[in-house]
C-alpha cells in the first residue's frame, strides 16, 4: 500500500455503538477459517460481536498511540479483540512527529530507519513507502580542545580516524551479545560490564588527548555525558549494527519520504482499533477481572490494559494498586533523556557546504551535534541536537550565539524546537540505559502486572530507544495480553 495522505487522522470514534469495533473484516475471517488455532479465537471474538458491550467497554485499552501502542493495537485486533487506544496528544506518533519548517517537511523526533532494524524495515516494505537517502556531510566541524575550539575537517578523513579510535571500545561485543535480540544470552559476561559507564570505558582505554577528542563526542552526544550512559547500551547497539563503526554510522541514512508519523498511521490503519485523541489518561484501577481507565473525566473499562507510554511517564499516571518498585524507581530515574532537544535551523553563511558538527561533553557550546538536511539557494536547513539543561533552543538568537562558537559568523535565520524532556507526554527524548539498568530492573518491567502489560521502545530487548524497538515491545505486550485474556 502506498501512503498517500501522511497527515490523515486515525479513525476516531465518539463512543461508537457497542461492539462496532469488534466487527471482523471478511479478509480476516477467510484467513482465519483455514487455521485451527485461530478459528477458536475468531469464534470467541465473533460471538463477542453479538454480545452487546456496555458503553465505553472494550476487551483491551491501549494507552498511547506511538509505535508501541499502534503495534499492540494491531496485534490485538487481529485476534478479534475490541481495542480502544487512548492518546493524550491531539496527534498520533508520540516521539515521532512529522512537522514543517521553512517550507520543508521535517522530523522533530524519530527519523531514520535501516534494514538492520528488521521490524520497522518490514513495515516500510510492506506499506510500499519510498525512502529518502540523506547524503553524508562533506565537511565536519570537530573539537580541537575539550572545552571548545572547533576546526573544519574533511568528513571522510575525520570519520576514518574516529573509527580507529572508537572500534576498540567495543572489542568483545561479539562475546557479550552473540544474539543482540536476546541481550541476556551471556548474562555471566555482561553482569559486571553493566556496572560500567561509557566514561569508565574511555578511562580504561588510556587514550591520548587527541584520541579522547575523537571518542568523546561519539560516546557523550546521546546524553550529554559519557558518565550517564551504560557501556552495555552502546555495546548492544554496536552489536545490533553488526559490530562495526560503518554499521553504526549507516543507520542514520534512510527516512520514509512521507514521514515517520505516516508509518505509525499505517500500522494503526491496519488495526481495527478505535482511537481517541486528546485523551490523557490519569488513573488506571484494577478490580478483579476489570480495569477502569479514566481520561478527561470519562471512565472506560476493559479486561486488560496495555500501558504504551514512555517509562518516564509511568509515574504521572495513578495506578491502583500501585506499580511494583522496579517500575516506579525506573520511571523516577528515567530512561528517556530528559535534556533532549531537537531543533531545525535555517542558517546562512559563506561556503557552508554540506556540513556537520559535534561537541565534546565539556564543550563551551550547548549544541551537541548538527547534521545536514538540505542545501538551498537561501541557505541550509540543518538539524541540531542539544543535551544542555540550561539551553533554550527555541530562541533564535541564543542558538546563533552557540552555533557561532563552532562556526564563527554563521547566521541563524529561523529555528523550530521540540524539547522532549519538557513535554508532559514524553518527559524525555530517545531512551538510553544508564549503567545497571540492563541487568537490573529491565526484565522486571518487561513483565505484566496483573491485567496490565507494558509496551515502549524504552524497554525493548532489541532496538531499545529506536522505532524498531517500539514495534517489538508493542508486539510483546500484545502477546502477553492475549495470554492473560486466554485468546
Ligand atoms: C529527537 C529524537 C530523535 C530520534 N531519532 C530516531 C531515529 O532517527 N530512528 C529511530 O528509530 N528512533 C529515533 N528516536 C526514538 C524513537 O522515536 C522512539 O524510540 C519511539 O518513537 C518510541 O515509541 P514508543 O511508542 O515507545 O513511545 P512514544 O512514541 O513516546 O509513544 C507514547 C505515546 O503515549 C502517549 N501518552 C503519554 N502519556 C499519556 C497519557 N497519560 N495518556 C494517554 N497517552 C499518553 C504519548 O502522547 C505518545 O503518543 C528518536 C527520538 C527522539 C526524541
Amino acid at each position: 500500500m502506498t501512503i498517500e495522505n501522511a497527515s490523515s487522522q486515525p479513525r476516531q470514534a465518539e463512543d461508537p455503538p457497542a461492539g462496532i469495533s469488534r466487527r471482523l473484516s471478511r479478509r480476516f475471517l477467510l484467513k482465519a477459517a483455514g487455521t485451527t488455532a485461530l478459528t477458536a479465537s475468531v469464534a470467541a471474538a465473533t460471538s463477542g460481536t453479538a454480545r452487546a458491550l456496555p458503553r465505553n467497554t472494550y476487551d483491551v485499552i491501549v494507552i498511547g498511540a506511538g509505535f508501541a501502542g499502534a503495534s499492540a493495537a494491531r496485534k490485538l485486533t487481529a485476534k478479534g479483540l475490541s481495542v480502544l487506544v487512548l492518546e493524550a496528544r491531539n496527534r498520533i506518533g508520540g516521539r515521532v512527529w512529522t512537522s514543517t519548517f521553512a517550507g520543508e517537511q521535517v522530523e522533530m523526533g524519530g527519523t531514520w530507519v535501516d534494514e538492520k532494524q528488521p521490524l520497522v524495515w518490514q513495515e516500510v516494505q510492506k506499506h510500499g513507502m519510498a525512502l529518502t537517502a540523506d547524503a553524508p556531510p562533506t565537511r565536519s566541524y570537530f573539537p580541537t580542545t575539550t572545552t571548545g575550539g572547533w576546526q573544519a575537517f574533511d568528513s571522510m578523513d575525520l570519520f576514518t580516524r574516529q573509527a580507529q579510535v572508537v572500534t576498540p571500545l567495543f572489542e568483545g561485543s561479539r562475546d557479550w551479545f552473540p544474539d543482540p535480540y536476546k541481550p541476556f544470552t551471556r548474562e555471566d559476561l555482561i553482569r559486571d560490564l553493566d556496572k560500567l559507564s561509557m566514561r569508565d570505558r574511555l578511562n580504561q582505554m588510556r587514550f591520548s588527548a587527541e584520541e579522547e577528542l575523537l571518542a568523546d563526542p561519539a560516546t557523550s552526544y546521546l546524553t550529554g555525558s559519557a558518565s550517564t550512559m551504560g557501556l552495555t547500551e552502546l555495546a548492544h547497539w554496536w552489536a545490533l549494527c553488526g559490530h562495526s563503526y560503518e554499521g553504526y554510522g549507516s543507520i542514520n541514512t534512510y527516512r520514509p519520504t512521507v514521514g515517520s508519523t505516516a508509518l505509525v498511521q499505517a500500522i494503526l490503519n491496519e488495526s481495527k482499533a478505535t482511537v481517541k485523541l486528546s485523551s490523557p489518561v490519569t488513573t488506571v484501577s484494577v478490580s478483579g477481572s476489570q480495569v477502569s481507565v479514566t481520561a478527561k473525566g470519562t471512565t472506560y473499562t476493559a479486561r486488560g490494559v496495555v500501558v504504551a507510554v514512555p517509562v518516564n511517564v509511568w509515574n504521572s499516571i495513578q495506578f491502583a494498586p500501585g506499580l511494583p518498585t522496579e517500575f516506579t524507581s525506573l520511571s523516577t530515574q528515567g530512561l528517556g533523556v530528559r535534556t533532549a532537544q531537537k531543533f531545525m535551523m535555517h542558517v546562512r553563511g559563506s561556503n557552508l557546504g554540506r556540513f556537520s558538527a559535534e561537541s565534546p561533553a565539556a564543550s563551551s557550546s550547548k549544541i551537541t551535534a548538527v547534521f545536514p538536511f538540505k542545501e538551498r539557494s537561501d541557505g541550509n536547513i540543518v538539524i541540531g541536537f542539544s543535551n544542555a539543561s540550561s539551553f533554550d533552543a527555541s530562541n533564535r538568537s541564543t542558538v546563533q550565539t552557540e552555533l557561532r562558537k563552532i562556526i564563527p559568523g554563521i547566521e541563524v535565520v529561523a529555528v523550530s524546537t521540540q524539547h522532549w524532556g519538557q513535554d508532559p507526554y514524553s518527559k524525555g527524548g530517545w531512551a538510553v540505559r544508564a549503567p545497571g539498568v540492563l541487568t537490573g530492573p529491565l526484565r522486571a518491567v518487561q513483565q505484566p502486572v496483573g491485567r496490565l502489560t507494558f509496551a515502549t521502545s524504552d524497554i525493548a530487548n532489541g532496538w531499545n530507544g529506536y522505532m524498531d524497538g517500539g514495534i517489538e515491545s508493542g508486539n510483546t505486550a500484545a502477546g502477553q495480553m492475549a495470554s492473560i485474556l486466554g485468546v
